[in-house]
């Protein structure tokens, strides 16, 4: 394949694919660790990990190997058959968590879409035929699917998409009297995300998941927590749940998991779980054993270099200085995040210091408009960090 320079690889995309995506005008050719490289040889300092994805860095040399490894022994063979990686990965999961049993899929969406099935088909089998409600947070972020986009509580995301798939409602995050009025004898799960990432970094309110918890062990409605985003160190624990004294009864996580691979995983309770037989659900892909083994290494380096240890020290460290700036510009409102999942609410649109800031060599994002969100690689250092916030300082300075 001959080598095309940046500008004709932007304008033959422009032309090739669907209009989905607004995309920075940069050609990323490599990465290795924090830092990426474009096409021309311009270095970025990354914090947006591939949107919460790349949580080890890019191309850290665990998961390269061990991929490469994998990839020389067996690609695929499909879950009709046991294969090694699939099975440890499984193990890790069930045995770092509250849940009892794995589905692995490709995608965060599909990994939802596990969840509410399993949801419903696990009242079901109980003979409640109407109890498919499920109920789920306005501003949350589900997945892009037409079960996941129902769960989604923002109605830009589904505009033109109608007709839903029945039986989803939405109460505002935080709100457990809003909950408690909505939740009937028809509802099957209330499924969250412990930190609304999409919505704006929205953290819960301290008693709210005690609140929930409580509500659905005095309901039987089952508690799903949406914890791509926050799950796999994320927020400074292993899962975001551990923050909050409290357990889901089915999890699902995907973005950090494979630290770049697609695979997403749909964790349950034994009780519940059991409600999946053969042939009820499945996925191609889903567990393939290169993802896994990649997802192994992720497994084994967050433990093996103390990336929870550093994901709260910079964290905390980060925080900190965002509040500081904080202090010196009252465009920035509000300062808000748990571990390296950290939001500034800014008063005004914050697009054009997401640019401003790609221009200086740093890749940040915004979510909801006007809240800038950090989620940078969980190795990220206090360097990396001082020199993010230096470029912010003169970007406000200059605004
Ligand atoms: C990213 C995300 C999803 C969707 O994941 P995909 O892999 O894009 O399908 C779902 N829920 C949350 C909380 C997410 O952050």
């Amino acid at each position: 394949m001959n080598e095309t320079d940046s500008i004709s690889i932007i304008e033959e995309s422009d032309k090739v694919f669907a209009n989905t995506y607004k995309r920075a005008q940069i050609v990323i050719d490599k990465g290795a660790g924090v830092t990426l490289w474009d096409k021309e040889g311009k270095s970025y300092t990354d914090f947006m990990a591939g949107i919460a994805v790349c949580g080890l860095g890019h191309c850290h040399p665990a998961v390269v190997n061990a991929v490469k490894a994998q990839a020389e022994k067996l690609f695929h063979i499909s879950s009709l058959y046991y294969v090694e990686p699939q099975t440890k990965l499984a193990s890790w999961l069930v045995k770092s968590s509250f849940a009892d049993r794995a589905f692995l899929s490709n995608s965060g969406a599909e990994a939802n879409e596990a969840a509410i099935k399993l949801a419903r088909k696990y009242f079901q089998d109980k003979g409640e035929k109407n109890r498919f409600k499920i109920i789920t947070a306005l501003k949350s972020f589900h997945g892009r699917t037409y079960g996941s986009l129902s769960a989604t509580g923002q109605d830009k995301i589904k505009k033109g998409f109608h007709p839903m798939l029945q039986g989803f409602e939405h109460v505002p995050f935080n709100d457990i009297k809003a909950l408690k009025e909505k939740t009937d004898k028809n509802t099957c799960a209330i499924m969250l995300e412990p930190i609304l990432g999409e919505g704006g970094i929205i953290l819960p309110e301290s008693g709210y998941f005690e609140e929930v918890r409580k509500l659905c062990n005095n309901t039987g409605v089952l508690l799903i927590f949406d914890e791509i985003q926050t799950g796999i160190g994320r927020t400074g624990r292993l899962f975001g749940y551990m923050n909050f004294k409290i357990e889901p009864d089915i999890m699902t996580l995907a973005k950090a998991l494979g630290n770049g691979l697609p695979i997403a995983a749909m964790l349950a309770k034994e009780h519940i779980a059991k409600a999946f037989v053969p042939g009820t659900h499945g996925s191609t892909y889903g567990g393939n054993p290169i993802a896994c083994a990649g997802a192994l290494a992720v497994a084994e380096t967050i433990e093996k270099e103390k990336i929870l240890d550093n994901c709260l020290v910079q964290g905390k460290y980060f925080k900190k200085q965002l509040v500081n700036l904080q202090k010196q510009y009252a465009i920035i409102k509000n300062v808000r995040g748990i571990g390296l999942m950290i939001g500034a609410e800014l008063s005004i649109d914050g697009a054009d210091v997401v640019k401003k800031a790609l221009e200086k060599g740093f890749l940040i994002n915004c979510v909801q408009t006007n809240t800038l969100r950090f989620v940078p690689p969980l190795i990220i250092k206090k360097e990396q960090i001082d020199a993010l916030i230096e470029i912010l300082d003169d970007i406000f300075a200059g605004l």
